[in-house]
């Protein structure tokens, strides 16, 4: 392996990590619709659908994991 292939791992990995950190997962078991984490949202990432937190636009969720600070069922986890 020369040193071309290890800079493009390494750019490759710096791609999956920006993915990674704007990932949000939703324990939509436990979600009850109350909404409060939509309307929290700086960024309106979420919306409620058939009375589950959705995730509108992952792209635009800046990681400020104000949501998972107010989800009174800690429905919400910010990676
Ligand atoms: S982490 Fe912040 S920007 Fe992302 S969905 Fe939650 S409240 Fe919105
Ligand atoms: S704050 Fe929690 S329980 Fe309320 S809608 Fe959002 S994820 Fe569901």
């Amino acid at each position: 392996m020369g040193l071309g292939s290890l800079f493009k791992r390494d750019k490759k990995d710096k791609k999956q990590e920006v993915v990674e950190d704007s990932h949000i997962d939703i324990n939509t078991d436990d979600c009850g619709g109350c909404e409060k984490c939509s309307i929290a949202c700086p960024n309106n990432v979420l919306i409620i659908v058939d009375d589950v937190s959705t995730v509108r636009d992952p792209q635009v969720c800046k990681s400020c994991k104000v949501c998972m600070a107010i989800c009174p069922n800690d429905c919400i986890t910010v990676n």
